[in-house]
């Protein structure tokens, strides 16, 4: 991001004069308190706003520039995670996760090897045939993570992903997606989970009142710079 402003169409400024490069691989925590700009920077990477101004690139592609018609090929390159997990409740846990694939067009054997095995990673092979309803929060999550990855994403992005959850099932969730950034996918984490961030050491963002403030490299992380 270079040089990055928002401000909201009833003049609401959200972010002012951002500059910031992530790498490739890497784990980033965004903090800040509420309406420091955080859910707005992570909107834009994956266009669910534009800038009034600046640059943007995300995996190569110019994300302010990008025509609407051709969102979805930034979004193949992308998860999203929310708070609230956001699973379809009609759908099973196979058909949640599937879905995800199957707008790709990939064909049947493939989304059958993929779901199964991304349900295998985040431990809920044996909750494929349920409804979301019938699941913990923390095992909905689990679901939401699994149909984030299932396209096998550059980027995660997750907005409070342990928000509505208890430590020790934050944990399980911290766990799961520090292995997914194992196995190579960049993760983008807003949290307000101070815990979280003192005890994973990761680089870590700090936004107020929509500029950036502080930003600690992997292990610098002080919470009484806060
Ligand atoms: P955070 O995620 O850190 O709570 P936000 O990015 O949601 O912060 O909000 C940053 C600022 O932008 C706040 O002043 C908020 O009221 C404003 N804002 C967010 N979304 C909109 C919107 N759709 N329209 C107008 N103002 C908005």
């Amino acid at each position: 991001m270079k040089n990055v402003f928002k401000t909201y169409p009833n003049g609401v400024g959200a972010i002012y004069d951002l500059d910031l490069n992530i790498e490739k691989g890497d784990f980033v925590f965004i903090i800040g308190g509420s309406g420091s700009g955080k859910s707005t920077l992570i909107k834009m990477l994956y266009r669910e706003e534009k800038p009034s101004r600046g640059e943007i690139i995300v995996g190569g592609v110019n994300v302010a520039k990008l025509r609407n018609s051709k969102v979805y090929k930034l979004r193949r390159k992308l998860g999203v995670v929310f708070q609230d997990y956001k699973l379809l409740p009609k759908l099973t846990v196979y058909e949640n996760v599937a879905f995800a694939l199957e707008v790709t067009g990939a064909d049947n054997k493939t989304i059958r090897k993929r779901v199964v095995s991304v349900l295998d990673k985040v431990g809920l092979k044996d909750k494929i045939k349920e409804y979301p309803d019938k699941l913990s929060g923390g095992e909905q999550q689990r679901v939401a993570i699994a149909r984030a990855i299932v396209n096998n994403p550059k980027i995660l992005i997750c907005d409070e992903p342990t928000g509505n959850l208890d430590p020790k099932i934050s944990m399980e969730i911290m766990e799961i997606l520090e292995s997914v950034n194992k196995d190579g996918t960049t993760i983008l984490m807003v949290t307000h989970d101070i815990n979280i961030v003192e005890k994973f050491k990761k680089r870590v963002i700090a936004l107020k009142d929509g500029r950036l403030v502080k930003n600690y490299e992997r292990g610098y992380f002080k919470r009484e710079d806060l």
